[in-house]
């Protein structure tokens, strides 16, 4: 047997198109295969990696922690649950969090706060608007609030209750929503991230707000993959300078040991009562550890600067690197939240960077997207440019000879 990753397993499901790359130990933002092959990591485990890789803070801590206590159950108080919460409340201007162990589970409450929220109003079939391209999870009632119809087939029925509009358009929502009373949320990704890195525009946020509070509607914001430091605020949301009612986060916020939250303001905070919603491993006291950690690390260490300043430098320097490129429609995104859509499918990239030393997604087909670790250097971002502008003008330009042939 070897210990590299084999394209198909005999007893793993099926369900990832994997490279053929198993990696086995990583240290900052560079790791190492089987075979002792070294990447440069700009996906950070798709957004989850915020510290990198083997932090010299975090894993004493999480070391620690797993020899004192790993899980207790919430049949009993988590002192640590207090602690998470209290630094999540603190940094988003909201009240109180519910722990559960992703992103869709984190989403699958904020879709159930949003149905009671309605039921408690007397709203017996609740409705919550969501958005083209948005992606939400792979459960049923979250693949159902997702906009790609790739997630959706072969599910269905979908669930009920969504109605659907494009982003940045404050005259779409208002039609769609005219006359209804049966609307009670809007749940939408500050930065669509699988959806290929799309901003809501600052004034739209600022006008939805608006019309949230106008409504008397929650103000739902999955800030699972642009959260947590992300943009180079603690939320992206909060460049817009407004306050939502919900707010689902995951990926960043366990530097890789999984973890969700559900951080709520006034209105959404005292929905659930005992018995409405609960988790077996939700807060547990290593999850939560892992996120108090990564909190503590990243204001030690000025992360937030960090990922804004190198999130700049990098944006920068990929639009230099693309100027005059026919192929290259737009570099887009915020801090190390960042796209290159290209004007035709690239997923070949992905192995062909891989080959190069640099890992890297690419999404919505034509989008390659770089979430890198938040420790990311002026250096690393500078390489990560190195490593990627040939394969894009090397793949722009077969397409340019295939065309001329
Ligand atoms: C990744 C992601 C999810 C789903 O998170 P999982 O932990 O994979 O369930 C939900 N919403 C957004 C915006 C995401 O990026």
């Amino acid at each position: 047997m070897t210990a590299f990753a084999q394209a198909a397993s005999p007893h793993v499901m099926n369900t990832y198109a994997r490279l053929p790359i198993a990696l086995e130990r990583g240290q900052g933002v560079r790791v190492w295969d089987a075979r002792g092959k070294q990447y440069l990591d700009a996906l950070g485990g798709i957004a989850v990696n915020t510290l990198g890789h083997n932090h010299p803070k975090l894993v004493p801590a999480l070391q620690e922690q797993i020899a004192k206590i790993i899980h207790t159950s919430n049949y009993y108080h988590v002192p640590l649950q207090e602690e998470l919460a209290r630094l999540l409340v603190e940094r988003s201007g909201l009240t109180n969090v519910f722990f559960c162990n992703s992103g869709l589970e984190a989403n699958e409450a904020a879709l159930k706060l949003a149905r009671k929220y309605g039921h408690d109003r007397g709203i017996e079939r609740p409705q919550i608007v969501v958005y083209d391209k948005a992606f939400h999870g792979r459960s049923i009632a979250t693949l159902s609030a997702t906009g790609n119809p790739k997630v959706q087939a072969g599910f269905g029925p979908l669930v009920e209750g969504f109605i659907r509009v494009p982003m940045n358009d404050i005259a779409a929502i208002r039609a769609a929503t005219e006359g209804n009373s049966d609307v009670v949320a809007v749940f939408f990704e500050t930065i669509q991230g699988e959806g290929g890195v799309n901003p809501m525009r600052a004034d739209y946020l600022r006008e939805l707000r608006a019309l949230c509070d106008e409504r008397g509607w929650l103000m739902m914001i999955d800030e699972v993959q642009c959260g947590m430091g992300r943009t180079g605020q603690w939320f992206a949301h909060q460049w817009a300078g407004i306050l939502p009612d919900v707010m689902p986060l995951a990926k960043g916020l366990g530097s890789g040991v999984p973890i969700g939250a559900v951080v709520a303001g006034p209105k959404a905070a005292s929905i659930f009562g005992p018995g409405n919603h609960g988790t077996t491993f939700g807060g547990n006291p290593l999850a939560m550890r892992a996120g108090v950690e990564t909190i503590r690390i990243m204001e030690e260490d000025n992360l937030l600067a960090n990922a804004a300043e190198v999130g700049e430098h990098l944006k920068a320097a990929l639009a230099r690197a693309f100027t005059g490129l026919d192929g290259v429609l737009e570099v887009r995104g915020q801090g190390l939240m960042l796209g290159v859509e290209l004007a035709r499918p690239c997923g070949v990239l992905v192995q062909r960077a891989a080959d190069a030393g640099l890992l890297i997604s690419v999404t919505a087909d034509r989008v390659i997207r770089l979430v890198p670790s938040l420790i990311l250097t002026r250096a690393e971002a500078d390489e990560i440019v190195a490593l990627l502008a040939p394969l894009v003008r090397d793949f722009l330009a077969e397409e340019a000879a295939g065309a001329a042939a």
